[in-house]
């Protein structure tokens, strides 16, 4: 059965709620749905209903399509003049000596280790120290398009850029525009948290606020840069939480039209003030990558870390709306497995990936940062020596391929 007869089989289902069924014509329809209903969703919907829908809008959008792509992470320091509850990784300014702080020298380091590496795209991100300013960003940001131009940067998330502006007295649009004509190509989607003052206000209540980060993705947006968006979810939030963030970024992208990709962020319990907070299951999710997809139908991505939820979950992800799995990485970021993340090395290796993605039954494609096509893995037989290296196995797959 494809996915559009799915839906047209629960429309037919005469014990399923007339609210969930709206929705469900909606999606056929290819309507967006409402507030109410994105609440409705999560407090009724089961898992198989909501696959169902996530489904057939992530296979509309992109077919049998899952994207992935090559990089390597730079995390300048985990020393942070803010305190959020939930944070496994940082350490405060007066705990420093604890954490790290790399030096422009250091980061370029880095960058020249992949020199020979089919790597397009570095991922920078940490903590906040008044000494990684504006003009320590902006000259690494010189430095490595010097010394590659074509590695896109993809670097800091508002919560770094409003302190570093404001220290810099520059507007929003001003610091934006100075890193753009540094290097910086686009923004990563962190420091979203939950928007909601009511939880903000409890788990990061001391760094940008949501008009804050909005506004800079905003300015972003306004000078031709991509950006992506997070939400971490599963902690003390509510549902309608979750769908006040969505629906922000939902209108600032009918606005701008800048993000490409939504990335939910499973809350990780440890190590962190808020370690009496229980882990989410599995179920809940899955639930969540799929109302993610339906409410954002403004969104062309919607993203999973596997590093953050492991490998498993990540498959499973791509039956419920996501259709993009973050990349190789190759264990260059410590704040997921400092969060508790199954996966302590993060690393894979691009055969591992795209095994992984195949699977279960899905087609691998790399990409770019912006999404443009490098490799079609359709029909790619890799070396018998390295798939000695590839852990998973052929299974069977059940349902068809598009
Ligand atoms: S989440 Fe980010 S801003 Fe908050 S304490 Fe951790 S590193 Fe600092």
């Amino acid at each position: 059965m494809d996915a559009e007869s799915k839906i047209k089989f629960l429309l037919e289902n005469e014990r399923l709620d007339a609210g969930l069924k709206a929705i469900a014509s909606k999606v056929l329809e290819g309507e967006r749905i409402s507030f109410d209903e994105g609440v409705l969703l999560f407090e009724k919907g089961e898992l198989g209903y909501l696959g169902v829908l996530a489904n057939y809008i992530r296979e509309k959008r992109h077919g049998n399509y899952t994207y992935f792509n090559r990089n390597f992470h730079i995390e300048p320091t985990n020393v942070c003049v803010y305190d959020c509850k939930f944070c496994s990784y940082s350490r405060l300014i007066k705990n420093r000596d604890e954490g790290w702080e790399m030096d422009v020298d250091a980061m370029m380091d880095i960058v020249r280790k992949y020199d020979n590496e089919p790597v397009t795209e570095v991922h920078i991100t940490g903590g906040v120290v008044p000494k990684q300013d504006l003009e320590f960003y902006a000259s690494f940001f010189r430095e490595s398009k010097a010394h590659r131009p074509n590695l896109h940067i993809k670097a800091l998330t508002p919560v770094e850029y409003y302190y570093i502006f404001k220290k810099a007295k520059l507007s929003h649009y001003e610091g934006m525009k100075y890193m753009k004509e540094a290097g910086l190509d686009s923004m990563p989607g962190g420091g979203a948290e939950i928007f909601h003052p009511e939880i903000r206000e409890q788990i990061a209540a001391d760094k940008c606020n949501a008009e804050q980060w909005l506004d800079i993705h905003e300015q972003a947006h306004k000078l031709d840069m991509r950006s992506n968006a997070t939400m971490l979810y599963g902690h003390i939030e509510k549902y309608h939480h979750r769908i006040d963030h969505m629906e922000r970024l939902r209108q600032l992208q009918d606005k701008t039209g800048g993000f490409q990709a939504f990335i939910p962020l499973k809350f990780r319990n440890k190590d962190n003030q808020m370690s009496y907070v229980p882990e989410v299951s599995v179920i809940e999710d899955l639930r969540n990558y799929a109302v993610s997809r339906i409410y954002l139908d403004n969104f062309d991505h919607i993203k999973s870390y596997w590093a953050m939820i492991g490998r498993d979950t990540a498959q499973l992800s791509l039956s419920f709306g996501v259709d993009d799995i973050d990349g190789t990485l190759d264990d260059t970021t410590k704040i997921y497995s400092m969060a508790g993340s199954e996966e302590q090395t993060p690393k894979m290796s691009t055969q591992q990936l795209v095994e992984l993605i195949r699977h279960v039954g899905r087609h691998p494609i790399e990409r770019n940062t912006l999404y443009e096509v490098i490799t079609d893995y359709k029909d790619v037989v890799f070396e018998e020596e390295d798939e000695k290296k590839a852990r998973y196995y052929p299974l069977p797959v059940i349902g068809e391929k598009i």
